[in-house]
């Protein structure tokens, strides 16, 4: 029915959502359970970042006497949305959903990150590209007169778009893919703390390291290597094994 008609009837169509991939399961995940035991900062809930798809990301920051988790900006070709599934002490409240610009900073969003009673668990949700190439950012700024240290473009062209790039970020049997953000972050935090990266080129100024660790990202491409090579054995342990029972 068309709208002009179903206008005129005072009817309106019913809205259809299509039904889902064959290949990709409907999943659901607790983002409190998820992020109670993740690995990194901007952690995906789910296993999907092809061309499309909606990428929710877990974060949990915690404040404490010894914690610094510095600051930088992101800019993303894509859109994000941030929602607060929980709050205390932070520049963003309970329940607070904000749509970010593609350039925005990012910090721990907490009002004292030395306060150990100051927390925030977000959902930062991307919407991957349908097509052509994606691609994000990572910008540092000098503390002392905020020119630009170090800029960190990447690719993050999602599977299986023609400039995905299968090396860098998984091939497509991979059980996990790396997230480009993440392989993104941890490049940018090696190019910031470098010595050249650290220095201001235009007041001289030699910013403090970023604290890298804190964000966890290093340990997740980590594991997200570990687990795709694991699986890469059972795989092929499995089929060593049919092998071996077809020739018996
Ligand atoms: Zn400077």
């Amino acid at each position: 029915m068309s709208e002009d008609v179903a206008e005129q009837d005072g009817l309106q169509e019913t809205r259809r959502i299509p039904p889902p991939d064959p290949d990709r399961e409907p999943l659901k995940a607790n983002v409190y359970e998820r992020m109670a035991r993740a690995a990194a900062q901007l952690t995906p809930l789910f296993p999907y970042d092809h061309a499309g798809a909606i990428v929710p990301c877990g974060n949990v920051l915690v404040g404490g006497p010894d914690n610094a988790y510095g600051h930088f900006f992101h800019w993303n070709e894509v859109n994000e949305v941030a929602v607060t599934y929980g709050s205390n002490e932070a520049m963003l409240a309970t329940g607070q959903i904000m749509a970010t610009q593609h350039l925005h900073g990012v910090n721990s969003f907490l009002r004292d990150e030395k306060n150990p009673e100051a927390f925030a668990v977000l959902v930062v949700t991307q919407h991957q590209s349908e097509e052509g190439d994606q691609s994000e950012a990572l910008i540092a700024r000098c503390k002392n007169c905020k020119a630009e240290l170090v800029r960190h473009d990447y690719d993050a062209t999602p599977y299986p778009l023609p400039g995905y790039d299968a090396a860098r970020h998984g091939e497509p049997d991979a059980p996990v893919r790396q997230f480009a953000t993440t392989l993104g972050s941890i490049e940018f935090a090696g190019r910031r703390n470098s010595e050249q990266g650290r220095t201001c080129q235009s007041c001289g100024h030699v910013n403090d390291l970023f604290p890298a660790d804190i964000w966890g990202w290093a340990r997740m491409v980590i594991q997200t290597e570990a687990v795709s090579k694991a699986h890469r054995a059972m795989r092929q342990a499995a089929s060593a094994q049919d092998e071996q029972e077809t020739k018996s």
